[in-house]
């Protein structure tokens, strides 16, 4: 057969996606440890939602979106990202003051794919909803904080800044528009177009940006409230602890952001793919989309990126224990240990039908356990032969003991 996965999907298949499965589930446990609860979004909503939420002047909305229409002449964009379907949901639903809500799931957007930049990718984030306190922006930084580390994610710098707001940014503009039409000739064509409809996005351009180190930086025009609530989430994050980097360039690719941006980065990665997650402020988007002034702040991690970034050679353990039988009669009982031994808890499989021991050491090596237990001769004295397939280490202990035993 010649189907391939379209260009710039990928499968994932084990042993690879064990680190995914971890990854995901250290996700799943932050989010809840900090009051996140469970939000499932379409994957797809009327191109308008994104239109306008992620703003009509970005890249994403220009070149990057999966749009069509439905058999019923509807307009649909596959999700190029999460935040404008929650904010839609928190409306839609009527929800008035805080929601704290986490998702999980592809995005797509069309991209030029290279390692780390694909066209169907997979985001986790927060959004923490209703609420204006710089207190939120500091726990939606500390929480994507936490998680990395946890992972152990190398060389990791979380980056922040303050784009402003609706009061300071007009006037910020306007003298970067001045600087920027000095530079004309150091801006890719692009960035002309954008010096006039949104001249923050220069800054964001990959080409142009290590071009402009003289630029101003918004976090100098700051009005007095944009001011007070940067050095807000400043202290915070000290008090929380909290490492980051002021970084003045830092801007966001989303027009609906307002005051803080933040950013994770993994230095080790190549410099063009080294942002593990971001988010900020986005107290502007909820109006975007037809509703009254709602607060909200939030981030997300780009998790094909995480994965490559912590680049584990050696997979965690898929299986706490692989159950090898001996002898065609003892099928049944090893069946049966295996069912106990699963609903005691632990991670446990075996061959559907008898191979040869040999054959069930294999199978048990390549599907990742961390122990075998073989159910032979011993079988008759309620005991089994246990091996630590790290270590080699082997033994004979009572079937009672078994779990403990894996669970060691
Ligand atoms: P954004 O939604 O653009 O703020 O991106 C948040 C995070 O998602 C980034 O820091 C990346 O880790 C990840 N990400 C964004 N676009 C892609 C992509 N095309 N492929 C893989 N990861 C991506």
């Amino acid at each position: 057969m010649s189907f391939r996965a379209p260009k710039g999907t990928d499968d994932v298949l084990p042993p690879a996606s064990r680190s995914w499965r971890r990854v995901l589930r250290a996700w799943d446990d932050w989010a809840e440890r900090f009051g996140y609860e469970l939000i499932l979004n379409p994957v797809f909503e009327a191109t308008e939602v994104f239109a306008r939420g992620v703003g009509e002047d970005t890249e994403i909305v220009q070149k990057q979106m999966y749009t069509f229409r439905d058999k019923g002449g509807r307009s649909l964009t596959l999700r190029p990202e999460g935040t404008a379907s929650v904010v839609r949901a928190y409306l839609q639903a009527g929800v008035t003051g805080a929601l704290k809500v986490s998702y999980s799931g592809p995005m797509f957007r069309y991209e030029q794919p290279q390692a780390g930049r694909r066209r169907q990718f997979y985001q986790v984030g927060v959004e923490y909803v209703g609420v204006a306190a710089a207190a939120a922006d500091a726990e939606v930084i500390e929480v994507g904080y936490r998680f990395l580390v946890d992972l152990r994610m190398p060389n990791l710098e979380v980056q922040v800044n303050s784009i402003g707001d609706p009061v300071c940014r007009p006037a910020y503009l306007e003298l970067l528009r001045d600087y920027l039409d000095q530079q004309r000739d150091r801006l890719c064509e692009e960035s002309l177009r954008r010096l006039e409809s949104n001249p923050l996005r220069v800054l964001d351009c990959r080409v142009c940006a290590p071009r402009l180190e003289g630029a101003p930086s918004p976090v100098d025009f700051l009005c007095e409230p944009c001011a007070v609530h940067y050095e807000e989430v400043k202290e915070r994050l000290e008090a929380l602890d909290v490492p980051y980097r002021e970084t003045p360039r830092l801007v966001r690719g989303l027009d609906y952001y307002t005051r803080t941006a933040f950013e994770y980065v993994a230095t080790s990665l190549e410099t063009a793919q080294n942002a593990v997650g971001g988010g900020g402020r986005y107290d502007g988007l909820a109006e975007v989309l037809g509703g009254p002034p709602v607060p909200g702040v939030g981030l997300a991690m780009g998790i094909d990126r995480i994965v490559l970034a912590l680049g584990e050679t050696a997979q965690p353990p898929a299986l706490d224990l692989y159950v090898v039988v001996a002898a065609p009669e003892l099928q049944a009982a090893a069946a049966g240990l295996v069912s106990e031994l699963r609903r005691a808890g632990l991670r446990v499989d075996a061959e559907p039908e008898g191979r040869s021991v040999r054959a069930q050491f294999r199978a048990a090596d390549r599907r990742g356990a961390a122990g075998v237990a073989v159910v032979g001769e011993e079988w008759q004295d309620g005991k089994v032969t246990v091996r630590d397939l790290q270590s080699g280490a082997q033994e004979i202990i009572a079937v009672e003991e078994v779990a403990a035993w894996a669970r060691s």
